[in-house]
């Protein structure tokens, strides 16, 4: 079973996708490694591409404003993403990307044992709740899966983009939270 620090040593030096050809820095998860829960994105952005840590910039501070919503902090959680480097123009990773890069998400997963897992949008919802997922229609549900609770909300960059999306966040958030309570996370 590999630690952390192996992990981020395998992804910095990965080559197993073209990503690795334009990014200037994997990012690996971060977080508190025995958090009960878990967030999932898609991929690092330009800024986490630059600094190789996950989510600053805007989309990150977003995310903390949702986190406090809940009454949680950084350091009470896990934070990934499907791909650990940045797509080129932060278009979305491809299926052969995601392929290439989930095993260091299984090896996480394994590492961190999370109770709860919440999909940052629709890209990370399809790859690890269900295909076909439709976040506008779906975010907000949870499904129980070989002892996971897993659910999805909207990606704090489509709060940025979309404000009229942020009340539903929070609700979603609220709604994580009673969810680490009733499991006394
Ligand atoms: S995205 Fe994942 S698989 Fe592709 S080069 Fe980066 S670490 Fe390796």
């Amino acid at each position: 079973m590999y630690q952390w620090e192996e992990l981020k040593k395998f992804a910095d030096s990965c080559t197993r996708c073209p990503l690795c050809r334009t990014r200037k820095h994997s990012v690996m998860g971060q977080g508190n490694l025995k958090a009960g829960i878990m967030f999932i994105a898609e991929a690092p952005g330009r800024k986490e591409d630059e600094q190789g840590v996950p989510f600053v910039g805007p989309a990150g501070q977003m995310f903390d404003r949702l986190l406090k919503e809940a009454g949680l902090e950084r350091n009470q959680v896990y934070i990934t993403n499907i791909v650990k480097c940045n797509p080129p123009f932060n278009r979305d990773p491809s299926e052969e990307e995601q392929s290439a890069c989930i095993p260091y998400l299984k090896y996480e997963t394994l590492l961190i044992r999370p109770k709860v897992i919440v999909c940052l949008g629709r890209i990370a919802a399809q790859r690890i709740i269900s295909p076909d997922f439709r976040i506008t229609r779906q975010h907000g549900l949870w499904t129980e899966r070989k002892g996971y609770w897993l659910t999805a909300v909207f990606h704090p960059s489509a709060l940025l983009r979309d404000p009229s999306k942020t009340e539903g966040a929070v609700q979603d958030f609220l709604a994580v939270r009673r969810k680490l309570d009733e499991l006394s996370l």
